[in-house]
């Protein structure tokens, strides 16, 4: 039997664990919980940190069941690795292993006012002060100012760093410290593209900034210790997979580009899920962007080996629209169904849904932009605002495309994506018509864990994977070329953009 590696994706709406043949990147097993998110206030989302644990352990036990059903020993997996949510922070107390408040959620905006202010202090009110240590603009977006509300507002939290039990992490930090045994010797440990979304780690010393730790008054004895993305950390203490390192850890954007092998400078891939992220990889260089583009650690796979950037768009709303058509509207009884109702409609007949919940992110970084659908008539229906949910999903990529075009001066010539949302076969082929060029989505969608899987693999100590470039015949994909005319096309971006404008002032 061919090793096996394993995967565990704690994504925004659902963890996922799943296992990969370490020579072919055949996918053999899987499982996948749901999370719950919770909305306490206009603007806020929290996770509870507990329900991220459960659905860990549920995932892991279940496949390693489904396994045993296809008379494959789980002592076969060698190693595991793990991609995460990114910016979400946690804070817990290192004796109780108990978390001292929910997940605050990369997408909540309780934060807005302090980034407000902590703009209107910097000099020129610059939203890009800290950019050139982070590469990334101040906003509502990112751990550090998470983590000063957690300090500010939960008084367990401040007692906890007083009485030096407090530890905080992203995600994947929480994840590899219960499993490596939390309270009895867990391993408090991140990874650099995880470290490179908080605000605290210096993208050019690799290492955390006490300049900006001070900057956002944060202790820095709760911080993590940053490693590279494969390496071993630890070794899991309990559940069926006791006694296999953990080896890789990625945050979801950079496994994706892993999973997708866009290992040389200037390949790129877009992920849709709860949001919609456009990387193209810079190589060992940190390219700053003149376009309202993040950049950003994308890996460094080895402990000795160099460091790569990418250039990042990001786009807050992609999947979550159709989850709040669900949740919210009711218009659709389940995510996929969205399909059905747009292809009904075949337009959105002039309507335009900017779905800025949570603000605008790239490449307008507005926080007080809120979401507008225009262009009703009483013809519209709830077909045709399926239509234009997808359809701004193809726009915020196209918005980012552009952006990453003129930045580098290199247009992409196809686009490669993955992600829960790319199974929509219609949202595929709408987003090549708006880009007018190739859209290939592999068909094993699952590369975010894939791209986890094989830095866990690859490490040293386990080496079952190599990184080398090759075929691996399980990875095949799928190509939509674009189908209408680039006028129609450009006449409908220059309408979405005018849709935007509006979100942006719908005060004034
Ligand atoms: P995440 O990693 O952010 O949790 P996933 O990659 O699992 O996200 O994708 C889930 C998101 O994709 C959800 O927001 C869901 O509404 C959306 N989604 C899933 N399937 C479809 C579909 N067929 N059409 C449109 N949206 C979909």
């Amino acid at each position: 039997m061919d090793p096996l590696v394993a995967a565990i994706d704690q994504g925004t709406s659902s963890t996922r664990f799943l296992v990969f043949n370490a020579k072919t990147a055949e996918l053999i097993s899987h499982h996948q919980v749901e999370i719950n998110q919770s909305f306490p206030k206009e603007g806020w989302v929290e996770e509870d940190p507990k329900e991220i644990m459960q659905s860990v352990y549920e995932c892991m036990e279940r496949t390693c069941e489904k396994l045993c059903q296809l008379n494959i020993d789980v002592a076969n997996i060698k190693a595991v690795g793990v991609t995460n949510q990114r910016e979400t922070t946690l804070v817990w107390d290192k004796e109780t292993g108990e978390p001292l408040y929910n997940a605050i959620v990369w997408l909540d905006l309780r934060t807005q006012s302090t980034v407000e202010s902590l703009i209107n202090k910097a000099p020129g009110r610059n939203k890009n002060h800290l950019k050139h240590k982070t590469g990334l603009p101040i906003s509502t977006y990112f751990s550090a100012v998470k983590l000063r509300w957690l300090l500010d507002y939960v008084d367990e939290v401040h007692q906890a760093v007083l009485s030096k039990r407090a530890m905080f992490g992203t995600v994947d930090s929480w994840i590899i410290w219960c499993l490596t045994g939390g309270r009895n010797g867990g391993v408090h440990c991140t990874d650099v593209s995880n470290a490179s979304r908080t605000m605290l780690f210096n993208i050019h010393t690799m290492d955390w900034d006490p300049e900006l730790c001070r900057y956002f008054d944060v202790p820095m004895e709760i911080l993590p210790k940053v490693k590279s993305s494969s390496e071993i950390y630890g070794w899991m203490k309990s559940s069926s997979l006791a006694g296999v390192p953990i080896s890789g850890c990625l945050g979801d954007q950079s496994a994706a580009l892993v999973g997708q092998m866009c290992f040389k400078e200037g390949q790129a891939k877009n992920t849709y899920g709860t949001g919609c992220f456009l990387l193209r990889n810079t190589g060992t260089k940190p390219v700053m962007s003149d376009h309202g583009l993040l950049t950003t650690v994308a890996y460094k796979l080895g402990k000795d080996e160099p460091a790569c950037y990418a250039l990042e768009g990001s786009v807050a709303i992609a999947g979550a629209v159709v989850r709040w058509l669900k949740d919210n509207m009711g218009i659709v009884q389940s995510s996929e169904e969205i399909e059905k109702l747009a292809a009904a409609a075949g337009t959105s007949y002039g309507c335009y849904f900017v779905p800025a919940f949570s603000g605008l992110y790239a490449p307008y970084w507005e926080p007080s932009a809120r979401g507008i659908i225009c262009g009703l008539t009483q013809f519209t229906n709830r077909n045709h605002l399926a239509f234009a949910a997808l359809e701004a999903v193809c726009f915020q990529t196209r918005e980012i495309l552009d952006a990453m075009n003129q930045d580098s001066g290199v247009p992409l010539t196809q686009l490669q994506v993955d992600g829960g949302m790319t199974s929509n076969r219609l949202l595929m082929q709408l987003q090549a018509d708006i880009l007018c060029i190739p859209v290939v989505r592999p068909t094993m969608s699952e590369t975010t864990a894939l791209g986890a899987a094989m830095a866990a693999g690859a490490a040293e100590g386990v080496h079952v994977w190599s990184l080398s470039p090759c075929h691996l015949p399980h990875v095949t994909s799928e190509n939509y070329e674009p189908q209408i005319n680039p006028d129609e096309s450009e006449f409908r971006f220059a309408r979405w953009k005018k849709a935007v404008q509006k979100a942006m002032n719908w005060e004034t």
